[in-house]
């Protein structure tokens, strides 16, 4: 069994950031919905995935593990650093392999699975109006209006442990299962999503039409949409037009998602093309692995790292370290003081401030802080110290020559 898959996200129409977002790494796909304020909802939605991701490449434990491991690492950053206090993010996640689908869930995002122009719902909304609904208080339909249609009651990051829906369904070729944000499904009816995903041949036509239809009906909030057509696994001679120009049998390139958008290799045309352009794939693949792997590497590390530095000539308490590569900034300001930089720059022990003066922690760079304040005191008193013994020693000499 073989997979092709496609994603498209879209800021909307209404939104000012993009607090959505995505993860292709075949076998494991997942979509994510992050909240609390512009910065808050960004972050928790990629660091939610990247610690799923790391998990995966790294086989530590469940999917489910993986999203509880993922929940934790949010909870810990939004406890820690004020500027994302309170965030979380939805996160629905699957991983297509062995003919199985699994899915580990927790928020409003979605599953759906296609199959015979059926389209069913694989997850359970954690929302206040699906609660009203199954206690019989509204109806799904007052549901789909209710202006409380978005408070989510289950989400990660908000608690230090949070409960996981799993489910595991086995497919068939020719199933698409969806995963998306509720950017699509607050905008577009389960009919329409299903005309659509009928309507359109291959995922990328489909992840493209949802996202045009979801901006038409409105786009009021960011949409994310993930589309896994699970394939026949029939042998690529058995559609008879198997063999290119150079010898070499149709090689159908599926699966890595990353080429989702182009045609499948099933006409000859571009059978005779396949074994270069998988090449070049395959390259590309690993090029974006790695160069993702070092991102994630790096941003794990410099997460890390703390130093006390300058910020609009205050002295300030960073997160990173104070370097920048290929123009991104490695550091940000998590406290900026009213403490005067120059005025600290001129106590001994802090003439390299604006170099950024490194700390183990958190803990740490507050203790830097109190140690300049405080000496910046004693600074103050010795120099008021010093003006009264001049001052009197003045009087002593008026005294003397009078
Ligand atoms: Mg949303």
């Amino acid at each position: 069994m073989k997979f092709d898959a496609a994603v498209a996200t879209d800021i909307g129409r209404v939104r000012e950031g993009n607090e959505d977002a995505f993860l292709m790494e075949s076998p494991l796909f997942a979509v994510a919905d992050g909240m609390g304020g512009h910065l808050g909802g960004e972050v928790a939605s990629q660091l939610a995935l990247e610690t799923l991701d790391v998990l995966f490449r790294h086989k530590r434990g469940t999917l489910a593990d993986g999203v509880r491991e993922a929940n934790r690492a949010v909870f810990e950053r939004s406890t820690r650093d004020a500027e994302v206090a309170g965030m979380g993010t939805t996160l629905t996640a699957a991983i297509a392999a062995g003919g199985q689908l699994r899915l580990a869930h927790v928020g409003d995002s979605r599953a759906y699975l296609l199959r015979d122009g059926e389209l069913a719902m694989l997850t359970e909304d954690h929302t206040l109006v699906n609660k009203m609904v199954q206690t019989g208080e509204i109806t799904r339909d007052e549901a789909d209006v209710h202006p409380q249609r978005s408070v989510i009651t289950r989400a990660l990051g908000t608690e230090p442990d949070v409960q996981v829906d799993e489910a595991v369904i086995d497919l068939h070729g020719g199933d698409r299962v969806l995963l998306c944000t509720d950017g699509l499904t607050g905008m577009v009816t389960e009919d329409r999503i299903r005309e659509i995903l009928t309507e359109t041949t291959g995922p990328r036509d489909a992840v493209d039409g949802l996202v045009r239809t979801a901006l038409a009906e409105g786009g009021v909030d960011n949409v994310t949409v993930l589309l896994i057509d699970v394939l026949d696994d029939e042998p690529a001679a058995a559609t008879g037009q198997g063999r290119g120009a150079d010898g070499v049998g149709t090689e159908t390139i599926v699966a890595s998602g990353l080429d989702a958008g182009r045609p499948s290799g099933r006409t000859s045309a571009s059978s005779r093309r396949a074994v270069p352009w998988r090449r070049i794939v395959l390259w590309g693949t690993g090029i974006v692995l790695v160069l993702a792997i070092a991102v994630v590497g790096v941003r794990a590390y410099v997460d890390t790292q703390w130093y006390v530095g300058v910020s609009s000539g205050r002295v300030a308490i960073y997160q990173g370290v104070p370097s920048r590569v290929l123009g991104f900034e490695l550091d940000h300001v998590i406290v900026e003081t009213s403490i005067s930089a120059t005025a600290a720059q001129q106590l001994p022990p802090f003439g390299q401030l604006t170099d950024g003066i490194p700390v183990e922690d958190r803990a740490g760079a507050d203790e830097v802080v109190r140690q300049i304040e405080a000496d910046l005191r004693a600074a103050e008193l010795e120099r008021q110290r010093q003006q009264e013994q001049e001052q009197r020693q003045q009087q002593k000499k008026q005294g003397n020559a009078g």
